[in-house]
């Protein structure tokens, strides 16, 4: 398509967007991120992401999830705030009193019908960044009357599966990444399609990121994706821009750890070990 634009993103292309950090900083400076997800057995997702978030340079996360997660949070995440639903495994509504910078949502949380009721209502209110992931995009990819709620702006991080769910199958790349651009223009959103390529979509825009390896291909990275790019969105990052940079640096946290762990061994939590790597390389 003639109005179609495809940039290759490298280090050189991150250099400019790269905001470095002040001195007289504290952590309001760098904003809260509000982590919602989590349901029985997977709060580990939560965890994931919300460390990820923190890793990325946010100044303060709390997580959102069932009941069920507040001991774990509270005691493998000393750093961040836990906040839960009143239901002990699944949410069943989104309320809070903070006011976050930016919001993640879907990660580990289930499909279950009180959780999309809460989900919508949720997308109805908000009105602060948001990032969808997972059980949250398969939610409103079976009720796509729910993408209408979608605010401008709103950034949804599907992997070869969800996306299909979300947009329909394709005949060949080409295809795919012509419904990735009528999806985006339609809900005016940010689509990160995640793969060994990832390509970032904003209406006739594709960023194609340059860092990642196969090691990513394991449990949990995509929820450490998901936080970091709530997390640069929380430091005044634009949400087109947090997308591009958080692939760009997921991916060059990977490449980095895997010099140590091999591609088999690499897991989640080596991504966001090595973040500040992956930050040291830009100079
Ligand atoms: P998820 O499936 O949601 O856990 O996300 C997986 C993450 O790992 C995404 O960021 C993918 O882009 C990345 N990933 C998965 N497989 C590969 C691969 N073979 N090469 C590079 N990145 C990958
Ligand atoms: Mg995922």
């Amino acid at each position: 398509n003639t109005d179609t634009e495809v940039e290759l993103m490298g280090k050189m292309e991150m250099l400019p967007i790269y905001q470095p950090r002040e001195k007289f900083s504290n952590k309001g400076t760098f904003g809260h991120a509000l982590i919602i997800g989590g349901s029985y057995g997977k709060i580990g997702a939560v965890m994931l992401s919300g460390r990820a978030a923190l890793a990325s340079g946010v100044g303060l996360v709390t997580t959102f999830t069932p009941k069920c997660g507040y001991i774990p949070l509270q005691s493998a995440f000393p750093e961040a705030m836990a906040i839960t639903d009143i239901d002990d495994e699944n949410i069943t509504t989104i309320k809070f009193d903070i006011e976050p910078t930016a919001i993640a949502v879907g990660m580990g949380m289930g499909t279950d019908k009180n959780t999309h009721l809460a989900l919508q209502e949720f997308l109805k209110v908000n009105t602060a960044p948001l990032v969808i992931d997972a059980d949250a995009l398969n939610i409103v990819s079976k009720h796509k009357s729910d993408l209408k709620l979608l605010k401008p702006q709103t950034i949804l991080t599907p992997h070869p599966k969800e996306l299909e769910r979300l947009i329909g199958t394709w005949k060949d790349d080409f295809d795919k990444l012509k419904k990735a651009k009528a999806f985006s223009k339609k809900y005016k959103c940010i689509l990160v399609i995640k793969g060994a390529h990832t390509i970032t979509v904003f209406e006739s825009k594709f960023y194609v990121n340059s860092t990642g390896n196969p090691g990513l291909a394991t449990a949990g990275t995509g929820d450490v994706l998901t936080g970091i790019i709530t997390g640069l969105i929380c430091q005044g990052y634009e949400p087109l821009i947090a997308a591009v940079f958080g692939v760009y640096l997921h991916g060059k946290s990977a490449d980095i750890a895997v010099e140590d762990y091999g591609y088999q061994s690499l897991t989640a939590s080596h991504v966001i070990d090595y973040l500040g790597r992956a930050y040291l390389s830009l100079f």
